[in-house]
């Protein structure tokens, strides 16, 4: 997605141990008209997927996966995170290693709001490692529900999560793929190209 791109590059910073800063558009200060484009740009991938649930991780996954189902016209769930494993009642809980934080939490989601019968769209802002999108696929099946696929906001393809996943067979969309970055430059994929 043309307007992503043009706001990592004009406005992302490449902070040391591989994370991009978005925070002036993305992360804290949301600029409205990307978050539209964005849901727009989810909803118009996975239209025709039977999607009717969206799944995120809270906090910077909220924003956009609201947008998303707010195009879709579906629910959006957020699975909480939690700093034990101590977690009660009727959940699914799994445990995510944060790329950012470097610790593991504990993402619950209640089985109230995800359950068998929902095809679900999983969203997040940044895919890496792979690991928080696993986490919400692995939510997805405990509940017994089914995964349709993932809309990313930005993919760090050199990380390989991506790659990963998709050769186990989920169907995974990211609006902005980054081949590369340092200090200076971001380099993306572009179409055609394998992510
Ligand atoms: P993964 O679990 O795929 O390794 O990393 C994805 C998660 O870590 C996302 O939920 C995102 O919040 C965070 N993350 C990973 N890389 C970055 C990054 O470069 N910048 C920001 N802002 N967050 C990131």
């Amino acid at each position: 997605m043309r307007l992503m791109e043009d706001m990592i590059r004009n406005e992302g910073k490449v902070l040391p141990g591989g994370v991009l800063k978005v925070g002036s558009f993305l992360n804290q200060r949301i600029d409205t008209d990307l978050l539209r484009e964005t849901g727009q740009e989810i909803a118009r991938l996975y239209a025709g997927a039977g999607v009717n649930k969206v799944l995120t991780i809270e906090a910077s996954g909220i924003a956009i996966a609201a947008a998303a189902a707010l195009e879709m016209g579906v629910p959006m769930v957020f699975a909480k995170k939690h700093r034990s494993s101590n977690v009660e009642g009727d959940v699914v809980t799994a445990v995510v290693h944060s790329f950012t934080h470097g610790e593991d939490c504990t993402v619950v989601v209640s089985r109230e709001y995800l359950g068998p019968g929902d095809r679900v769209l999983l969203v997040d802002d940044f895919l890496a490692n792979g690991a928080a999108l696993e986490g919400l696929i692995s939510l997805t099946e405990q509940a017994g529900a089914e995964v349709a696929g993932a809309a990313i906001a930005v993919e760090k393809c050199f990380q390989g999560g991506g790659e990963a996943l998709r050769k186990k067979g989920y169907r995974i969309e990211s609006l902005a793929r980054i081949a590369s970055m340092d200090e200076n430059s971001v380099v993306f994929v572009r179409d055609g190209e394998a992510p």
